[in-house]
C-alpha cells in the first residue's frame, strides 16, 4: 500500500529531463525510485526551456507524446506537461512551487537528480529555495564517489541524511543520495546518433517510442512504420 492510501502525507517526485527522447535508463530509474522511496507518483516532466542547456531540437509536444507512450499504463509514473505549459525558463523552483500547490504543505515532496545535475546545483536559480520546497535525492552512480566542490558542500551542510525514514520525517529540505539497483548505460544523445545512422533503437526504448519516432521521422529517421523484428520468428507448440 502507498502512504497516500494510508491516509499519511502523500509521497511525490518530480523527474525531471529533456527526454529527447525518454529510454529505458529513465524509465526504470523511474519506477525503481518509486519503489526505493515507496512514492505515489513520479511525474516525469519534460523541460521546455531549459535554462542550462541548449534548446532540444525535437519539439516539447513530441517529447511529452513519446514519454506519455513510453510510460503507457505503468503504475505510479505520468508524463507531466506542467513546464511545457508554462512560458519563460523552465525552472524546477517553479515547477516544485506548483506541485507543492497541488499537494499541500504535508506532502513530501523529492526532485530527483542524477550526479551530474546534482554537481551543477549551485547555479541553479533560487537554489536555497529549493530546499524550502522538497528535499533532493541524487541518482548517485558507483563512480561518483569523488569530494563535493565547495559551493556545494556549504549548499547542502546539515541536510544529508542516510536512509528513507529520515527523508520522509519531514514535507522538504532534506538530501538523500540513492542508489538504484539497475544503472542502464543508455543515453539519448547516443539514441539520437544511432537514428541519424540508421542503427537499431531497439530494446534501448519502449516499443511504442521506437514506433513514434519511425512514424514522426524524428531525429534523422527515415519514416518508415516499424517493421517486426527481423530473424525472430513467433514459436508455438
Ligand atoms: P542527453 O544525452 O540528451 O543529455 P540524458 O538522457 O542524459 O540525455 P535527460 O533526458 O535530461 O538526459 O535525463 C533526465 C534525467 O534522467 C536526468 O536526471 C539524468 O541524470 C537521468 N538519466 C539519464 N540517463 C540515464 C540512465 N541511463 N539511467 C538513469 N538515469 C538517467
Amino acid at each position: 500500500m502507498s502512504a497516500g492510501e494510508a491516509g499519511e502525507a502523500p509521497r511525490i517526485a518530480m523527474l525531471g529531463g529533456t527526454f529527447d527522447p525518454v529510454h529505458l535508463g529513465h524509465l526504470r530509474s523511474a519506477v525503481e525510485l518509486r519503489e526505493a522511496l515507496a512514492l505515489d507518483t513520479v511525474h516525469m516532466i519534460p523541460v521546455h526551456v531549459p535554462p542550462h542547456r541548449q534548446a532540444p531540437g525535437v519539439s516539447s509536444m513530441h517529447r511529452l507524446k513519446m514519454l506519455a507512450e513510453g510510460i503507457g499504463d505503468t503504475p505510479g509514473l505520468v508524463a507531466d506537461d506542467r513546464e511545457i505549459r508554462r512560458s519563460g525558463h523552465s525552472y524546477s523552483v517553479d515547477t516544485l512551487a506548483s506541485l507543492r500547490e497541488r499537494y499541500g504543505e504535508e506532502a513530501r515532496l523529492v526532485m530527483a537528480v542524477g550526479h551530474d545535475a546534482f554537481l551543477g546545483l549551485p547555479s541553479w536559480h533560487e537554489k536555497e529555495r529549493l530546499f524550502s520546497l522538497a528535499h533532493v535525492v541524487v541518482l548517485d552512480r558507483p563512480d561518483h564517489e569523488a569530494a563535493l566542490p565547495p559551493e556545494l558542500a556549504d549548499l547542502i551542510a546539515g541536510r544529508e541524511v542516510t536512509d528513507r525514514d529520515a527523508l520522509m520525517a519531514a514535507p522538504a529540505g532534506r538530501l538523500l543520495r540513492l542508489k538504484l539497483p539497475s544503472r542502464m548505460a543508455i543515453s539519448a544523445t547516443e539514441l539520437r546518433s544511432r537514428v541519424g545512422e540508421g542503427k537499431s533503437i531497439r530494446y534501448l526504448v519502449p516499443p511504442a517510442v521506437e514506433r513514434y519516432i519511425a512514424e514522426q521521422a524524428l531525429y534523422g529517421s527515415e519514416g518508415s512504420a516499424v517493421a517486426a523484428i527481423p530473424g525472430v520468428v513467433g514459436v508455438s507448440e
